[in-house]
Order: structure tokens, then sequence, then C-alpha cells
């Protein structure tokens, strides 16, 4: 069953997209064979692929039932985007929406939109091309996303912020998927620390974008901690200060990282990175010299 219950809420995956992504020593900034070498035999095949090397990845989405409301975390890539930049998730024809169907929903049903941040990866299905136009996919939903990357990414603004990591591999995101929904003033932007309404936080994580935004989501005392690309893969968690190449400001990335995972230790939080494969969550274990995942196997979570 891809869906779980957290407290009094109700957690479903919808997955877009799923395969083979980089290896480690691609992916991680920072990374070492013999910090790797360490710990990848307790990282299961379907994290990484033993034979290759090749990190297992996802683009997936949740809908969380949390007090009465219906809330979507992160988009993924959408279809029909032109995607020079990632040629990977360009052109895309998924069945994303019928699978959110299967998993009891229609797009109207969704009340929010959240990104955890703003990316070519977590925005796609924000919109759907109809007819020339990108149009809102939710009809009847508030977009929420972090006012820093709102600003950060909008190609209008690029005088203000012309170093860009990630400048290439996002192109065109922000014109198909974020501004149709700013100009319909359909967005609110945040910036966290806040409580979107009760039972629902958000707080800031800034490094991997400057609006990189975790959302715990509290039910009955149990939590969950939606934290986006903070964190890729397990193998970050016994090596935190790996980022992926992917992030935007290094030394602010390590210490959200650091931040997040001591976070989610100390809140016994369930963790659900966006692009797990495997389980798709895990729980974080605070050891004498950092941080291991617990539940790889299923088992704990
Ligand atoms: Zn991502």
């Amino acid at each position: 069953m891809d869906q779980w219950s957290l407290g009094r809420a109700r957690v479903h995956r919808v997955e877009e997209w799923s395969g083979a992504f980089l290896t480690p020593q691609h992916l991680f900034a920072g990374f070492t064979a013999a910090a790797y070498a360490a710990c990848k035999d307790q990282v299961p095949a379907d994290y990484l692929e033993a034979a290759t090397d090749a990190i297992q990845a996802r683009l997936q989405s949740w809908v969380v039932e949390v007090g009465g409301r219906r809330l979507l975390i992160d988009t993924g890539a959408g279809n029909d985007k032109i995607r020079p930049g990632i040629p990977l998730f360009g052109g895309l024809q998924t069945p994303f929406l019928q699978r959110l169907a299967a998993a009891g929903f229609a797009p109207q049903d969704i009340d929010l939109v959240i990104c955890t941040h703003l990316h070519v990866d977590h925005v796609g299905w924000n919109t759907q091309l109809v007819g020339a136009d990108w149009v809102p996919t939710f009809p009847n939903a508030r977009y929420v996303f972090p006012v820093a990357d709102a600003e950060f990414w909008d190609p209008r603004r690029r005088h203000l912020y012309p170093e860009k990591t990630g400048e290439a591999v996002n192109e065109g995101f922000f014109d198909d998927s974020v501004r149709p929904i700013l100009e319909r003033g359909l967005a609110d932007l945040v910036r966290g620390p806040l409580e979107l309404f009760e039972g629902v936080r958000l707080d800031p994580a800034p490094g991997h974008t400057p609006g990189s935004t975790v959302i715990t989501v509290e039910s009955a005392g149990e939590r969950a901690m939606f934290v986006g690309d903070v964190v890729h893969h397990p193998l970050q968690l016994w090596n935190p200060d790996w980022n992926s190449i992917f992030c935007e400001e290094a030394a602010q990335a390590r210490s959200s990282r650091r931040a997040v995972l001591e976070r989610a230790a100390a809140l016994e939080a369930v963790l659900v990175p966006a692009h797990f494969a495997g389980q798709h969550r895990v729980r974080v274990q605070r050891t004498a010299d950092g941080f291991r995942p617990l539940g790889l196997d299923g088992v704990g979570l």
C-alpha cells in the first residue's frame, strides 16, 4: 500500500517517475571513496544498485489528509514541459493524474499545493498544457511557495542573482510552472517559520535553494517531516556533509541538513525526502558521532 497513517492524518504517495540517477560519486559534492565504502553495504539494493552504483530515484508527490484539508506536497516534473537543461524530465507523458485518481483524489479535491522549494522537479504539475496555455492543474487550490525561491528563480530578477549553480538545469520551469500561478493570484508566498494551520508548520532549511522549506505534519503525537531535497539519499545520513551538486549554497546546505536530521531524531519523526526510492521514508537515529537511518528495510517505520 502506498499510504500510511500519521496519527489521525493519512499520507498517500503518488509516483510520477522512477529510474536510475547519477552515481554517488557524481551526485555528491564531498564524496570520498573511503566514506562510501564504510556505509554502502548497509544500503539496500532498491536504493542503490550494487553492480553499477546507480542511485535509484523517484519523482513523487504526497497527498496529506490532515485537519480536514488535503495537501499536495511537491509536484514533480509535469507533462509536456520543454527542458533543454535536463532532457530526462522534458517532454514527459506520465499518467500522474490517473495515479492521483487511483489514490482517491481528483485535481479539484486538492486544497493546498505546497512546494518544498522551487526546482524543475518539484513544480511541474502545478500547471498543465491546455491548448497553448499553462493552466493551474488544481483549480481549487492555493499554492504555497517559499518567497525566497520565487524571488531567486524569477528570470525577470536575474540581475539580482546572477550566480546560480542550477541555472542551466532549471531553465524554463519558472515561466511555465510558477508564473502562471502567480499571475492568477493563486500563490501564497511564505517565509517560515510559520504554522500554516493546526498540525502543519513550515520551517526554513536554506542552502539547497535559498527558500528550501521543511513541512512538518503532526497529528495525535506523531510527526512527519517532508524535507524536499535537504536529503536526497540515505547515504547522506551517514554523511550529512555531502551536498548534492545541485545545492546553491554549500555551507548553508550542510548546516541545514544537520539541523533537520537533529530535529527528526529528537522528535522521532518520519523523514520524508522528495526522491527516496526503497521505502520512500526513513527514521533518523542519533549516534555518538552523527546519524544513521532506521527502516531502510521497512521495519520500524
Ligand atoms: Zn529534487
